[in-house]
């Protein structure tokens, strides 16, 4: 405690010791001095004080901001989650109406259509064709070059199939080496004609080019081909009438030598 040398020595003086003031002024100097050390200790309490509470803050300011990175983290996690449900969801209502091996709208997603434009007929009187196409003598395309290659046949000629058809017709995988052809807004003949047309595009597939690193004689192919019968949906039937119909004109073809079309 740093003293006042100007009071000291005045207390200190011989001379005034008789001065009946002077104990007064050695109490009052010495009570000063006291406040002096009382408020020292509180200034060095209050800044203890603070720097505790800097480093409280400081340290709380650190775990929030843990805190946070971490419900960043857990939020982008569950977002992550969520899309991949989206997409897994999107890829499932795919897979549900898409033929895995030829990735054309399978039986169940031409039914649907069947059934839409079946509705539009009654309202509209839209007319719309269907083809039933199949592959001839598939059977012993498998026998003879092994199920794995007709598994691949299929593929080409179902891209032959979608690729000949228009975006709004639905090409679908009937089953095995069946499809449906739908036709919407299109004349019985000009379907006919388009059919015709993806018959000889088909007829036309160079094998060799399609299922190279294939060490086989595809001349023994020589070429494939479908059969394929069509009719127009009529007023007042049900869409399944119209299949059988296509039917019956399909097993007409097939009676006629295959490789070609009849219409019921
Ligand atoms: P047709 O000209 O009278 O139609 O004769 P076909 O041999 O094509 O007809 P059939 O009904 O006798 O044989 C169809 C064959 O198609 C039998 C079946 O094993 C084969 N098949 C059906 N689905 C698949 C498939 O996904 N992959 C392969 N490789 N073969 C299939
Ligand atoms: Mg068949
Ligand atoms: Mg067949």
């Amino acid at each position: 405690m740093p003293q006042d040398p100007e009071i000291e020595r005045i207390l200190q003086d011989p001379k005034l010791n008789d001065n009946p003031l002077m104990p007064v002024v050695k109490r009052l100097y010495d009570e000063t001095q006291e406040h002096k050390r009382q408020l020292q200790k509180l200034m060095r309490i209050s800044d203890a004080f603070d720097g505790l509470t800097f480093q409280e803050n400081s340290e709380l300011r650190e775990q929030f901001g843990k805190q946070l990175r971490r419900l960043q983290k857990i939020a982008r996690i569950s977002d992550m989650y969520q899309k991949n449900m989206v997409d897994m969801n999107e890829q499932l209502e795919y897979h549900a109406q898409h033929d895995l091996l030829t990735d054309l709208p399978n039986r169940r997603f031409a039914i649907n259509r069947l059934k839409e434009l079946e509705a539009i007929y009654q309202r509209k009187q839209t007319p719309f064709c269907l083809a039933l196409i199949d592959i001839d003598h598939f059977k012993a395309i498998n026998d003879k070059f092994g199920h794995e290659l007709g598994d691949m046949v299929l593929k080409v000629v179902a891209k032959v199939l979608k690729k000949g058809a228009r975006k709004t017709d639905v090409c679908s995988r009937w089953g095995g080496e069946e499809f449906l052809l739908i036709v919407p807004d299109l004349a019985l003949e000009s379907a006919e004609q388009m059919v015709e047309r993806i018959l000889h595009e088909v007829r036309a597939i160079p094998w060799q080019t399609h299922l190279p690193g294939n060490n086989l004689d595809f001349t023994v192919i020589n070429e494939i081909t479908f059969s394929a019968g069509m009719t127009v949906f009529q007023t007042n039937e049900s869409f399944d009438e119209t299949i059988k119909r296509a039917d019956d004109a399909l097993y007409q073809a097939k009676q006629a030598g295959r490789n070609c079309i009849r219409i019921a």
